[in-house]
């Protein structure tokens, strides 16, 4: 069974003015493969995910999506987010619009769906993360477990073949996690390809394939999570576990 290869980057090189955040970063993510990335603060996780979104600009190396190199000249950035959807510590919710307005937002204007398809889709999404009775509401009136559905739920209204998630559960107050990573993990049982920055080492152990342990701007170590967390190689990650005990 050859297995399909959803987003790798060669070489990925990224700099913030003489800072070097990302170093000859290599990684390969094939489809309905979970990869947990964890490592330190400041290691640079975030700027790595937000490559792969076109959220940063690389400087150097290279980013394939799909067999196919992406290129800040050439793709549009609409065209490579479609099929790279993020979801956010803070959530990012539009304040103004109520919780169906936040899911069909995208579909509708980027993707040009017909509103009552958007409608329908939306409306389904949100029965599946458990919020089919908060359609109509603002997200001011929600909770941050809540909000964070939403969010994912308007992440997978674009209908992406990858999803991205930066500390998804950080910001939350600790009995509302369970809920976030519950609708991660069913997403991840149903096949999606997934980029999960984490904090949160039983759900990394449960659900990742890989664990990939990033420290200073490098991929330290990459392993499943039975090795990783029982039998780690490298000093530096010993190191970490420890800190995350
Ligand atoms: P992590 O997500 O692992 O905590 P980040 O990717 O956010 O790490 O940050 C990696 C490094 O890059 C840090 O030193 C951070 O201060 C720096 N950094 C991140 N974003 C920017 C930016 N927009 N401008 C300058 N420096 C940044
Ligand atoms: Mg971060």
């Amino acid at each position: 069974m050859t297995e399909k290869e959803m987003i790798r980057t060669n070489n990925l090189n990224k700099c913030f003015g003489e800072l070097h955040v990302l170093k000859d970063i290599n990684i390969t993510v094939y489809e309905s493969d979970v990869v947990c990335l964890i490592g330190a603060s400041g290691s640079g996780k975030s700027t790595l995910l937000r490559c792969l979104n076109y959220l940063e600009r690389k400087n150097s190396g290279s980013i394939v999506l799909e067999g196919k190199e992406v290129d800040f000249k050439k793709d549009s950035v609409n065209e490579v987010r479609q099929k790279v959807g993020m979801v956010f510590q803070h959530f990012n919710l539009f304040p103004h619009m109520t919780v169906l307005e936040n899911v069909i937002e995208a579909p509708i204007h980027v993707k040009k769906i017909p509103k009552a398809q958007a409608v329908k889709e939306a409306k389904e999404l949100l029965g599946k993360v458990g919020l089919d009775d908060k359609m109509d509401v603002y997200p001011s009136k929600l909770s941050g477990g809540q909000k964070q559905r939403v969010a994912i739920a308007r992440a997978l209204a674009m209908k992406p073949d990858i999803m991205l998630f930066d500390e998804p559960t950080s910001a939350l107050d600790p009995e509302l996690v369970g809920e976030v990573l519950s609708t991660m993990k069913e997403l991840a049982e149903e096949g999606m390809t997934m980029i999960v920055v984490t904090h949160e080492m039983g759900f990394a152990r449960e659900v990742a394939d890989w664990i990939v342990y990033m420290d200073e701007g490098r991929i330290i170590e990459k392993a499943n999570p039975d090795d990783f967390f029982t039998n780690p190689k490298e000093e530096r990650t010993k190191e970490f576990l420890k800190t995350t005990a």
